[in-house]
């Protein structure tokens, strides 16, 4: 899966300055963010939840982020990791890279960076390596959220967005409503009970009533 606006995050960081700005910045692109602070949590979380993305800070109370990992991976978990490190933290790094982590950032964040490493991390979970989406005539630029129909430019609201991207990403997967509704909402948050149906009806009309089909009694794909 992949991409800010669809796909649903699980920050991991004890710190509360740092948290908090991360959680704004990520939720600021669109992601749908979990936040936990300890590793105990963070397990929990993992074992409950599946992730497109895990921002994982390696010093952490209650369980060390590395045996977080360890046991994400133990599990033949894939979700991709990215990993946080003090800037003098290379053998952390190293270590990390080794027990499954995908990539790293180092702290205190440049935020720019987080999220450029986090599309990356997320087109290649995809299985794709070009950054952006072309299918019957729409594009998708998920750097940019540049919409194109037809090359004509489509604006949408943040939460079309979210139910349209991880459809487009893999055209000829059927999501369930529940699966896009996980896609929309953080912990907390209240959603209608036809909210998704809601999006559909908008994103049909906005990019054209072929895009998204409803599969009886399954969920939406977009036509491979
Ligand atoms: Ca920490």
């Amino acid at each position: 899966m992949a991409y800010s606006g669809a796909m649903r995050l699980l920050l991991v960081e004890d710190d509360t300055m740092i948290g908090e700005a991360v959680h704004e910045a990520l939720q600021g692109e669109g992601y749908a963010v979990d936040w936990t602070r300890d590793g105990g949590q963070a397990d929990a979380a993992l074992a409950a939840q599946s992730y497109d993305l895990v921002l994982l800070d390696l010093g952490l109370p209650g369980r060390d982020g590395l045996a977080v990992l360890r046991a994400l991976r133990a599990r033949k978990d894939r979700t991709p990791v990215l990993i946080a490190t003090a800037r003098d933290g290379v053998a952390r790094r190293i270590e990390g890279l080794d027990a499954g982590a995908d990539d790293y950032v180092l702290k205190p964040y440049d935020l720019d960076e987080l999220l450029a490493r986090i599309r990356a991390l997320l087109r290649r979970a995809a299985g794709r390596a070009e950054p952006v989406y072309e299918h019957q005539g729409v594009s998708i630029n998920p750097a940019t959220r540049e919409v194109r129909v037809q090359g004509r430019s489509v604006a949408l609201s943040a939460r079309e967005w979210a139910v349209l991207e991880p459809l487009i990403a893999r055209p000829g997967l059927v999501l369930s409503r529940q699966q896009l509704e996980d896609k929309l909402y953080g912990w907390g948050d209240e959603i209608a009970s036809n909210a998704v149906e809601v999006f559909i009806h908008g994103l049909r009309r906005k990019l054209g009533a072929s895009l998204i089909l409803n599969v009886r009694g399954v969920g939406y794909m977009v036509p491979a």
